[in-house]
C-alpha cells in the first residue's frame, strides 16, 4: 500500500484528549494488517538509508512500530521509557509538554558508542518528546541520523526542530 492509502486508514477522532484537538488515531492503521505491515516496510527502507544500526522507539506508541522495523532490520530495539519502568540506573531527560512536563528515560548501556540509532515513532507534533529521545541517546555516546514517524503534523514544527538538531526526519503522511 501507498503512504496515501495509508492516510485514508488512520482514524481522526475530533476533541481528543482535549477540545478543539483532532487527535490522529493509528489504532485503525496497526489493526489493518496489509496496512501497518507496508507502513512498517516503508519505515524500514528508510531507516535502512539512514544506515541505522539500532532503532530506539519511544513508549508507548513508539514501541509499537520501533519493534517492527527493528526486527525488519535485524538490529536491536532500544526502548526509550517512562520514567521509573527501568530496572537499571537510567539518564533522563525533561521535555515539554502544552501543560506541564514529562520525563523519558534509557539504559545508557543498550546503545554502544558511535552506534547509529534511528527514532521512530507513531507521531511528530512539537518534537519535544523526539528531541528528548535524541538526546537521551546522544547522552549515552549513540549518534541519531535519523528520525522517522508515520505521520507529521507539519504546522507544528516539530520535524523543523529535529533538522536544526542535525537529524534527517522522514514522515509516510502529513495532517493538517
Ligand atoms: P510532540 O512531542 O512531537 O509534541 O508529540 C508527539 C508525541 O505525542 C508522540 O509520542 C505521539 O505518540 C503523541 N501524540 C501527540 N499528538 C498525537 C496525535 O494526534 N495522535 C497520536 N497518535 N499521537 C499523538
Amino acid at each position: 500500500m501507498t503512504p496515501d492509502e495509508l492516510k485514508a486508514i488512520v482514524r481522526t477522532v475530533p476533541d481528543f484528549p482535549a477540545p478543539g484537538i483532532r487527535f490522529r488515531d493509528i489504532t485503525t492503521l496497526i489493526g489493518h494488517g496489509e496496512g501497518f505491515a507496508a507502513a512498517v516496510a516503508h519505515l524500514a527502507d528508510r531507516a535502512r538509508a539512514a544506515g541505522a544500526e539500532a532503532v530506539a522507539g519511544m513508549e508507548a506508541r513508539g514501541f509499537i512500530f520501533g519493534a517492527a522495523v527493528a526486527v525488519t532490520l535485524g538490529v536491536g530495539f532500544v526502548p526509550v521509557r517512562k520514567p521509573g519502568k527501568l530496572p537499571v540506573e537510567t539518564i533522563s531527560a525533561d521535555y515539554a509538554l502544552e501543560y506541564g512536563s514529562d520525563r523519558l528515560e534509557i539504559d545508557p548501556g543498550a546503545v554502544a558508542a558511535g552506534q547509529k540509532v534511528a527514532i521512530v515513532d507513531d507521531l511528530i507534533a512539537t518534537g519535544g518528546t523526539a528531541l528528548a529521545a535524541a538526546a537521551l541517546l546522544r547522552k549515552a555516546g549513540a549518534q541519531v541520523p535519523a528520525a522517522l514517524f508515520a505521520i507529521d503534523l507539519p504546522d507544528l514544527g516539530g520535524a523543523d526542530r529535529l533538522r536544526a538538531e542535525g537529524i534527517a526526519v522522514e514522515a509516510l503522511m502529513q495532517f493538517e
